[in-house]
């Protein structure tokens, strides 16, 4: 599987590179983002807003499932954590096959209704401040402009790819 690893040694960091990727991402792309509580997909998330344009802030919309925010394209914000073991239809495939940008927190709860390919970023807490980011390719889906970023930002610390 491809990958991309990166590390970030702030919340900055990671907002900052959550924004390029969203200035950039094309439209109807699935991003799921795993890691522990804590580890930054919420951050993440609110990078990705910034770069898509969207003036609101984003929170984490645990209590709501799902919230939609609009920018150059729609983002559909998804955290499922509430939905472990509950296999009830929610629709979920309608924000897939649009052209919003859909991100998906705790996503192993939904597992069976993830579209045949997306986007993992995976969040590890190394320590207070810093994480790594990895960055997968799952069912082919095109990650190379995200090497792309990495490769042209040099503000962006020990990306490599
Ligand atoms: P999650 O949604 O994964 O539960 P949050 O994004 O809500 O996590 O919280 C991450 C916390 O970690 C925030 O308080 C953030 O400021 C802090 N943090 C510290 N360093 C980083 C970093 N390098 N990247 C992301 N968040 C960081
Ligand atoms: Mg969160």
């Amino acid at each position: 599987m491809e990958e991309i690893h990166i590390q970030t040694n702030s919340t900055e960091e990671t907002m900052e590179i959550a924004k390029r990727i969203g200035e950039v991402i094309p439209p109807g792309t699935v991003l799921v983002l795993e890691g522990d509580l804590g580890a930054g997909k919420t951050t993440f998330t609110k990078g990705l807003a910034v770069g898509l344009g969207i003036k609101r802030v984003v929170n984490s919309p645990t209590f709501t499932i799902i919230k939609e925010y609009l920018g150059r394209l729609p983002l559909y914000h998804m955290d499922v954590y509430r939905l472990e073991n509950r296999e009830e239809e929610l629709g979920f495939e309608e924000y897939f096959e649009s052209d919003g940008i859909t991100v998906v927190e705790w996503a192993s709860n939904i597992k069976e209704q993830l579209p045949s390919s997306y986007i993992a970023c995976t969040i590890h807490r190394i320590d207070e401040d810093t994480r790594e980011i990895v960055v997968q390719s799952v069912g082919g889906e095109n990650i190379d402009w995200i090497k792309e970023i990495i490769r042209n930002d040099n503000s962006i610390s020990n990306g490599h790819v």
